[in-house]
């Protein structure tokens, strides 16, 4: 192993980078990150460049016995981490923060190349990591308790917050690093420590991470980094041991079902940010040409593969056309190519499965008689590409009305009443976020409260902020990431009854 922790790149599969790219994937360690140091494994994980299917470098990849060497190393570090004074903890988040600012381009770049979403969009994600542990710098010197009277006198009630304990953070592909950043920054300020599985297809960003957080001045064993291939074999025992006591889970419902239920055996605590299914209403009263900022912004962000994503645009009648001419019009104009040429705006899909995923969703609504207005057709271009698509008349029965589009697809229905266009948003088992175009407050409120779902965004297209309680309802998941809320996903309330 050599000092920057790598040492099994695949050298002969590499793709043809620059030497900055080079650079950026170079920098980064590639080993196993436990107990504040970087270990090897016999075994090589690939890491591919989606935009060229080539492989960038490999990291170590976790065998079930290194997973429970890193949850030892978060058990043993447990109680010297509570016991850190939330404001030396503070302290740590804050250079933390600063730290990924600094360090944005190189950190965009290598998350760019793991991921292909464009360079402006990765470096997006790295501030949007970035504040994740600002706000909960700030959060860690505020956890708050009680003191009262019991009702019948004769003695008072103690109420504090202490830390779950050693926390298991399993993250997906599509936001790299913000996912992580999302449930460490709380996890750490709350007093836990954890082992953290980042998804296959995208280690890089997470070790990066790592590294960055060791340099901050987090003490071995609080953050263990395991990336494997076989993310059942690695986790499942992690879960049925009694040392973990915190499951943070962001990724699919079926998975996060699965997990739930192992967890249901020790009966641990669970936060779970699964899929969505947003829908986009637009009411004839909307400004239209703020509704096509935010739908372009709700469904290009990430090039679709997000799970705020708006995944059934609902646009009433009487503007329907004219909604779907002006965002057809934006998505045409928007570049698509890898994600590090300039000006490019859609990147490249993860991997082929996704791409065969979205070809078989748009042939599955043309069936169904989904009129195509843009795009529509995978290009010959060499990496996992699928072009901006716009499709209107979709009806509610097509398969991409049920179930996550993940790729670059507007698919437009239309409605007539209010109460229709409710009940169909909430035609669906998720409830993560829903968008609402409407000029008028009143109708705007009503309809955002009757949306079952987590989050709305009224007149907006994105609804992801550090400081905004971010989560769903129904199978979308349990509990909230971010807010004030957030740092109470890794508090447990004790009470101390004091007789006086
Ligand atoms: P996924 O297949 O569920 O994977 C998520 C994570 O779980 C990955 O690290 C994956 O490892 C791991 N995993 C898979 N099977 C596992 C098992 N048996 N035991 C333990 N871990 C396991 O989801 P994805 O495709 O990476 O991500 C896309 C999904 O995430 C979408 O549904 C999206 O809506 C959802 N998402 C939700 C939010 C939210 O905040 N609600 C945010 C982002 C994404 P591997 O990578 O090795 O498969």
């Amino acid at each position: 192993m050599d000092e920057s922790g790598g040492s099994t790149g695949l050298r002969e599969h590499e793709a043809p980078l620059d030497a900055a790219e080079r650079a950026a994937i170079d920098s980064v360690p590639k080993g196993l990150f436990i107990d504040g140091a970087w270990r090897d494994s016999p075994v090589a994980l690939p890491v591919l460049d989606p935009a060229t299917g080539r492989t960038l470098c490999s990291v170590a990849d976790a065998r079930p016995a290194d997973g429970l060497a890193a949850l030892a190393a978060a058990t043993a570090a447990q109680a010297d981490w509570a016991r850190t004074p939330p404001r030396a903890r503070a302290d740590i988040l804050m250079r933390a923060h600063h730290a990924l600012l600094a360090d944005a381009d190189r950190l965009a770049l290598v998350m760019t190349l793991e991921m292909g979403k464009p360079l402006p969009e990765a470096r997006g994600e790295v501030a949007y990591a970035a504040e994740f542990f600002r706000w909960f710098a700030e959060e860690a010197v505020r956890l708050d308790g009680g003191y009262l009277p019991a009702p019948a006198g004769g003695s008072r009630f103690l109420v504090t917050r202490q830390p779950v304990g050693p926390s298991l953070l399993i993250t997906p592909w599509n936001f790299p690093m913000a996912m992580g950043a999302r449930k460490i920054a709380p996890a750490l300020a709350a007093g836990c420590t954890c082992v953290v599985k980042p998804a296959e297809q995208t280690p890089l960003s997470m070790l990066a991470l790592a590294a960055i957080l060791a340099e901050a001045g987090v003490p071995a064993g609080v953050v263990n980094v395991v990336s494997t291939a076989d993310p059942g074999a690695l986790i499942a025992p992690l879960i049925a041991d009694a040392r973990s006591r915190k499951l943070s889970f962001t990724g699919s419902t079926a998975v996060g079902k699965l997990l739930l239920e192992q967890c249901a055996r020790t009966v641990m605590r669970t936060s779970m940010e699964l899929g969505g299914n947003a829908p986009l209403l637009v009411f004839d009263d909307a400004d239209l040409d703020e509704a096509v900022d935010g739908a372009l912004a709700a469904k290009m962000r990430n090039i679709g593969q997000a799970c705020t994503a708006a995944n059934r645009i609902l646009v009433q009648r009487g503007v329907a056309e004219a909604f779907a001419e002006r965002l057809a019009e934006r998505m045409a104009a928007l570049p698509m190519g890898r994600g590090t040429e300039p000006g490019v705006v859609v990147g490249p899909l993860i991997d082929a499965d996704a791409v065969a995923k979205v070809e078989r969703l748009v042939a599955d609504a043309g069936r169904r008689g989904a009129r195509v207005l843009l795009g529509g057709q995978v290009t010959d271009r060499p990496g996992t590409f699928y072009p901006p698509t716009v499709l209107t008349d979709v009806p509610d029965d097509a398969e991409l009305c049920h179930t996550e589009i993940f790729g670059p697809v507007a698919a437009i229905g239309t409605f007539d009443t209010e109460e229709e266009a409710v009940a169909r948003a909430n035609d669906t088992p998720y409830g993560l976020v829903a968008y609402v175009f409407t000029e008028n407050l009143r109708r705007g409120l009503r309809v955002c409260e009757a949306l079952e779902t987590g989050m709305v965004g009224l007149n907006q297209g994105v609804v992801s902020n550090p400081a905004a309680p971010f989560g769903g309802v129904k199978e979308s998941g349990l509990g909230r990431e971010g807010g004030s809320v957030g740092i109470d996903e890794f508090l447990e309330i004790k009470y101390i009854g004091v007789k006086v």
